[in-house]
């Protein structure tokens, strides 16, 4: 799955190529690609035909395009293998195109949803008084989102009886951050992805929460050179920023900041990766 700087540099190429054009037509060429648009395909373009898509937002990982003046949003699920693209007119179908949106002016190019495995998406909904989409209004505002609230989120951390990495991937706490960006943030704050939260103190909370906006803004950094090209997509991979990263991957290899080899365990069926000399466990986990 994309995570939150993927996402953005995505939202930044849609905001260069996509925002305040009118849709001329929609054409859905994949039904299962607006499975989630519960009225269906023909709903789906009808709904979109005529309409100014405004400037497209983005809450953690949630991608959307409003439909000006509807209080309408459509929502991007990139799945695991979703890409927008903007394209010529003239360049051929992909072979895994599933939706294509043409425009009401002479610039030349439309936004195409291609997607391998189909886990991905668009759909239409209602956006809710903050003009979010309504089936993503519990999400909670991300780490880069200015109106995040860093004390309230030291407060839920001390009140929940969790641990470090699952309250970093619960999405109604802070969202955007996702398995890799998880294990980079603990890495450079050197906590144990299974510390209890209860015990966190507000400059130990305050530090982490530094970690993960450097983490997400240096990921931002890399990728945003690729977004000023008329190709923008996710390819469910943070590939761009593989070659940056301190924890995340590297089982066996030397720990970046003392040389021991770092580990990798199963956690909720996922990985974790840490060091296991500046990561220590907790005592009740150890
Ligand atoms: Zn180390």
């Amino acid at each position: 799955m994309p995570e939150l700087p993927e996402v953005e540099v995505v939202r930044r190429g849609l905001e260069r190529w996509v925002a305040h054009r009118t849709v001329a037509d929609a054409e859905v060429l994949h039904p299962r690609a607006v499975r989630r648009h519960i009225a269906g395909a023909d709903d789906f373009t009808h709904r979109l035909k005529g309409h100014r898509f405004g400037v497209p937002s983005r809450r953690g990982k949630y991608l959307w395009l409003p439909l000006e003046d509807m209080h309408q949003s459509v929502l991007a699920h990139l799945g695991m293998s979703g890409q927008l693209l903007v394209q010529p007119h003239e360049a051929p179908a992909e072979k895994h195109l599933r939706i294509r949106v043409r425009f009401a002016d002479a610039l030349g190019t439309e936004l195409r949803f291609v997607d391998q495995r189909t886990f991905g998406g668009l759909s239409l909904h209602e956006n809710t008084p903050d003009g979010l989409p309504d089936v993503i209004a519990h999400i909670a505002r991300d780490p880069l989102d200015p109106l995040f609230d860093d004390e309230a989120f030291h407060q839920a951390l001390r009140r929940k009886r969790t641990t470090v990495k699952r309250a970093l991937l619960n999405q109604s706490l802070i969202s955007g951050v996702g398995n890799i960006y998880a294990d980079e943030a603990l890495w450079r704050s050197r906590l144990h992805y299974d510390r209890p939260t209860a015990t966190f103190t507000r400059p130990r909370t305050f530090e982490l929460l530094g970690h993960v906006r450097d983490v997400m803004n240096a990921a931002l950094a890399v990728g945003g050179t690729s977004f000023d090209s008329l190709y923008v997509n996710v390819n469910g991979e943070s590939g761009y920023f593989d070659r940056s990263l301190d924890a995340y991957g590297r089982e066996g290899l030397p720990c970046k900041r003392c040389g021991t080899p770092m580990r990798r365990r199963p956690w909720m069926n996922r990985s974790s990766y840490f060091c296991p000399k500046c990561q220590r466990p907790p005592r009740a986990a150890s």
